[in-house]
């Protein structure tokens, strides 16, 4: 039966859940705001499909791509919704348009992402864009596996370790899948951003009072995006994690939130600020809030098992200029013959390029983040003060806390 003794062997796939034939495993939220399996044990028969599924306990082999391709879409609208060159919705486009089923990562109701499933052109639009928090995989790797039985095509997205874990659950391959995942920097935890928006929407909603600070006792305790807007009575119209209006290199995270005037006109107000400044943005990419596994990822160095694997053509610029225009370019790593088969079916020109150059720009490829040092102190910061204080009490910090740091690093 499976057990957690450290956080850091457990990247949440979620597969020994959808496996368990008793249904004894359910996930349940810590204190960081990750999901993590649970064991009923007085239900438990101890087949062990728990842990024959985990592809933590069963990592697979180191991958060299076959080949390497940088892409743009030539629909410039898809292309701006997209985070690199939206080589994905043409790829979820041509499967759509087989009568297959796309599975992507969107936001629901709450503002919570989570996985699900797209049989119309129109149902991909919300995949789009990247969203840098872990998304709920649910029970999609079921729901994967019933279409696969029933002989339709399916293409899953997502991360390379939930692609590891849809890879580990099917237990064998068919023909009709295609996986495809991207090059992966990590997952920031899906309860920071619960509490990064609480304190970001009060602090846009109460402009101009003194007091706004949001205040909360653990993570699990802050409400849903959702409700919590219509207590302070706004909406959230759009949330966007990388919003290329100002240009690719330069994109910015978006929040736009509305609410009704006394007189019933909809006022519109928008968070909208550049990747360095905005306060989520900074926690994510100094490695603060990102899962415990993606310190030691079991998936990157195409160990997935993938078809495909996407990522942002970094270095663009002095690779291949003749494919910057600062609207987003893609890296296409093709990893398998599915994958090569799927990509000449595509109305998009494939450019080859060197491994090695491409690699040494995005070193998200094969290594994983060092964990930092600060980290703890960044959520005990949040526990005790909420997110802006604690992400600049981590960032920022006072002489005290750098000469505890600096004896903590000596011992
Ligand atoms: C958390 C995260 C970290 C990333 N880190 C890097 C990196 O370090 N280097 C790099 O080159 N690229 C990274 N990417 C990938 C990159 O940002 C693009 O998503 C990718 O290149 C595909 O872009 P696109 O334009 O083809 O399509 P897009 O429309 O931008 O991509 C949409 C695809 O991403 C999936 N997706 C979006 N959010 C999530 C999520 N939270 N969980 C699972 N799947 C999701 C959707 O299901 C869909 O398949 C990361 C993406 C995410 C979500
Ligand atoms: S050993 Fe079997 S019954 Fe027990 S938790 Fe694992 S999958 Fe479920
Ligand atoms: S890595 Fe996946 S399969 Fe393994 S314990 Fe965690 S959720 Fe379960
Ligand atoms: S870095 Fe690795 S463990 Fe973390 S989300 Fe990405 S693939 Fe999963």
């Amino acid at each position: 039966m499976i057990r957690i003794s450290d956080s850091s062997r457990c990247c949440g796939c979620s597969a020994c859940v959808q496996r368990c034939p008793k249904q004894c495993i359910s996930l349940r939220e810590d204190a960081e705001g990750f999901l993590y399996p649970e064991v009923d044990t007085s239900h438990c028969v101890n087949c062990g499909l728990c842990e024959q599924v985990c592809p933590e306990l069963h990592p697979d082999a180191e991958r060299q791509p076959l080949q390497t391709f940088a892409a743009i879409n030539p629909d410039a609208g898809v292309r701006l919704a997209s985070s690199s060159g939206g080589v994905f919705t043409a790829l979820a486009e041509v499967v759509i348009d087989a009568g297959g089923v796309v599975f992507g990562a969107a936001f629901d109701a709450h503002w919570e992402v989570c996985h699900r499933y797209a049989e119309t052109r129109e149902e991909l639009a919300a995949f789009r864009g990247s969203k840098y928090v872990q998304s709920v995989i649910g029970d999609t790797f079921l729901q994967a596996e019933r279409f696969l039985k029933s002989g339709r095509q399916v293409l899953f997205s997502g991360t390379p370790c939930q692609i590891a874990g849809l890879r580990r659950f099917l237990r064998r391959d068919y023909d009709h899948l295609l996986c495809v995942d991207f090059v992966c920097h990590g997952v920031p935890s899906p309860g920071v951003f619960r509490a990064y928006l609480a304190e970001e929407m009060t602090k846009i909603a109460r402009k101009g009072e003194k007091k706004y600070r949001f205040a909360f006792s653990t993570i699990p305790s802050i409400p849903k995006a959702d409700a919590l807007a219509a207590r302070l009575g706004c909406r959230i119209d759009d949330i966007r994690f990388r919003d290329k209006t100002n240009g690719w290199k330069k994109y910015r995270f978006a929040l736009s939130l509305s609410k009704a005037s006394a007189a019933g006109e909809k006022i519109q107000f928008c968070a909208l600020n550049g990747f360095t400044e905005n306060a989520f943005m900074q926690a994510f990419l100094r490695d603060l809030i990102l899962r415990p596994s993606c310190y030691a990822c079991p998936a990157k160095c195409f160990r997935s098992g993938s078809d495909l694997t996407l990522g942002d053509y970094w270095g663009v610029e002095r690779e291949a200029p003749h494919l910057d225009d600062d609207g987003g370019t893609s890296l296409v790593f093709v990893n398998s013959e599915r994958g090569q088969k799927l990509l000449s079916s595509l109305p998009i020109a494939f450019h080859s390029q060197p491994f090695e150059r491409v690699h040494a720009h995005n070193t998200s490829i094969s290594a994983s983040v060092s964990r930092p040092i600060n980290r703890k102190f960044f959520f005990m910061m949040l526990r005790r003060s909420g997110f802006f204080r604690a992400l600049g009490a981590t960032t920022h910090p006072s002489l005290p806390f750098r000469l505890w740091r600096k004896l903590y690093r000596l011992l």
